[in-house]
């Protein structure tokens, strides 16, 4: 399918790795030019490389953290016009209610929650004003279904989807819309961090505790980046201008939820 957007600029942060690289690899197939972005030079360098060799577009790369506001700052500054934002950082670490200060919560809420909000709040004028834009937001499946040992992660970005209902509407009528990704477990190395975890605290191999987590999947496996990053490109694509403020789950049916 065309998905019409070649010749679109996007940003895509936390994009060397993972699921923000499924997304900047599948705007880029579709012909966007890309702002990537990640903590790490070398990384973020050779995925960039890869992608203009592979699919010739223009990519322009700033290596930042960029849940500081230095790193926002020069991030918005390159990313100035462009038509698609893609937002994403690394998740808050897992714990328990009662460990957790305000501190932790501060920290929690500007990675997932404001710096989403700063980049929107940066470059919606710039799309309203060429009535055309999108933005995805990859959030969590704990939106819908709260993990209870990610209770930061449940508290911010939760905040972030009430955010998003709103402003979507607001800005809607100027051609843009704002929607949000929530995965389920894709095999991401965050995954394999967590079923490292598993593995060290059971004494099994990262293997059985990626088979047992598997099998709690409806389909029995692992989403991969290549999925994500698709339906990140079909939401930024022409075909999904009238799908506004969503929450669309990619969790291969992990969330037991009749709507
Ligand atoms: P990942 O660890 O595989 O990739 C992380 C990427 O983000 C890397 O490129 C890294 O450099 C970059 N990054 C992380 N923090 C950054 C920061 N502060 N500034 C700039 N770059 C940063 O992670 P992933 O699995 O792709 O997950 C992406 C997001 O989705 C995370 O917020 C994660 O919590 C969430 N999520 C992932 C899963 C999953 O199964 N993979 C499930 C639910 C939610």
């Amino acid at each position: 399918m065309d998905l019409g957007i070649k010749g679109k600029r996007a940003l895509v942060c936390a994009s060397s790795k993972g699921l923000g690289l499924g997304c900047a690899e599948a705007l880029a197939a579709a012909g966007v030019g890309l702002v990537m972005n990640a903590r790490g030079a070398e990384a973020l360098e050779g995925e960039a490389a890869r992608l203009r060799s592979e699919y010739s577009v223009d990519v322009q790369t700033v290596a930042c953290d960029v849940t500081s506001p230095e790193g926002q700052a020069r991030v918005i500054e390159a990313a100035q016009d462009v038509d698609i934002l893609v937002t994403n950082a690394g998740g808050p670490p897992p714990g328990m209610w009662s460990d957790w200060e305000r501190d932790d919560f501060i920290k929690a809420l500007d990675a997932n929650m404001l710096t989403p909000i700063a980049f929107m709040k940066a470059l919606l004028p710039g799309m309203m004003g060429k009535g055309w834009g999108r933005v995805v937001n990859i959030t969590s499946q704990s939106v819908r279904a709260p993990i209870p040992v990610l209770g930061l992660s449940n508290a911010a970005r939760t905040g972030l989807t009430g955010y998003v209902a709103g402003t979507s509407r607001q800005v809607a009528p100027h051609g843009v819309t704002i929607n949000n990704l929530l995965p389920g477990i894709h095999a991401t190395d965050r995954a394999d961090a967590l079923d490292g975890g598993v593995s060290a605290q059971k004494g099994i191999t990262i293997d059985q505790a990626r088979a047992e987590r598997a099998a709690t999947i409806p389909t029995r496996r692992y989403g991969t980046p290549q999925e994500f990053g698709a339906t990140c490109a079909f939401l930024c694509s022409q075909h999904a201008g009238f799908i506004v403020g969503q929450n669309i789950l990619l969790d291969g049916g992990s969330t037991n939820l009749t709507m």
